[in-house]
């Protein structure tokens, strides 16, 4: 089956003013796959996430080598317009952080701060949107309501609509579930799961049965986790590297 490569990082190195805290990473991410970054905290998953939609641009002092490429643009590039890269590459954050607006007025907000104004299209697009993050039926009847109203699990995926609503393609979530009931958990990786099919998604988790449940290939980020063969299901190309404090050994793992 033909694959297409949707992000590609080669070789890249990052630090935070001395510290350096990515040492070389190189992996491909196929298009509409979910790849997990996997590791023990503080190994850089959530610092290489940041990097596919330039978050941490937002911190001062920082250094980055190498390349990341989406859809085979270098997005550090000079002429890259961060904003129109941050359309693209949606991100949803570990505690669900709904703006204090209404339930739809979360989901209208990228529509709106893009310059959208016709109303029957915002209407259409959020009923759309709610509908894709598995949330439409639990919330259609109130809308006006805060978005505060509803539940952490509830809140999550109205952020994830939110994420989804200037349709990028790909989507960018550091532990997503970590904050939430098991029950609600389930709901977001079955949404993951529903997602794929429209979307290129990278999930940071600690949770190796997390990873295994919703993703179709993991980067591991340490020198010592042990891989079980059904973690590497059909995957491109991962490039495992060892953690930042030992010296950096490289190994390509191929599909089982
Ligand atoms: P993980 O997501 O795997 O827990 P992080 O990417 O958050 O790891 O952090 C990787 C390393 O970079 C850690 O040692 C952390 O302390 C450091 N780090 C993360 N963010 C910053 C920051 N804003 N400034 C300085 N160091 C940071």
């Amino acid at each position: 089956m033909d694959t297409t490569v949707k992000i590609d990082a080669r070789d890249v190195n990052f630090w935070y003013g001395d510290f350096h805290a990515l040492k070389g990473i190189s992996m491909e991410i196929e298009e509409k796959s979910v790849v997990a970054f996997i590791g023990p905290s503080g190994c850089g998953k959530s610092t290489f996430l940041r990097l596919f939609n330039r978050m941490n641009d937002l911190i001062p002092a920082t250094r980055l080598t190498g390349e990341i490429r989406i859809d085979g643009e270098n997005i550090y590039d000079k002429g890259v317009q961060v904003d129109e890269l941050r359309k693209n590459v949606g991100m949803v954050f570990q505690r669900p952080n709904p703006f204090p607006k209404s339930i739809f007025e979360n989901v209208a907000y990228g529509l709106r701060v893009n310059g959208v104004k016709d109303n029957a299209f915002i209407r259409q697009r959020v009923e759309e949107t709610l509908k894709g993050a598995a949330l439409w039926d639990e919330v259609k009847d109130k809308l006006k309501e805060s978005a505060f109203a509803l539940s952490g699990g509830q809140q999550q995926r109205l952020c994830i609509a939110r994420a989804m609503a200037v349709s990028p393609s790909v989507l960018l979530m550091d532990e997503p579930a970590s904050a939430l009931d098991p029950i609600s958990t389930a709901k977001v990786e079955e949404l993951i799961h529903e997602l794929k099919e429209r979307y290129t998604i990278v999930i940071v988790t600690h949770n190796m049965q997390q990873a295994a449940r919703v993703s179709s290939a993991l980067l591991i980020i340490s020198s010592f986790i042990t891989l079980e063969r059904n973690f590497m299901v059909p995957i491109l190309r991962v490039t495992m590297f060892t953690s930042p404090n030992s010296t950096p050994s490289r190994s390509t793992i191929s599909s089982c």
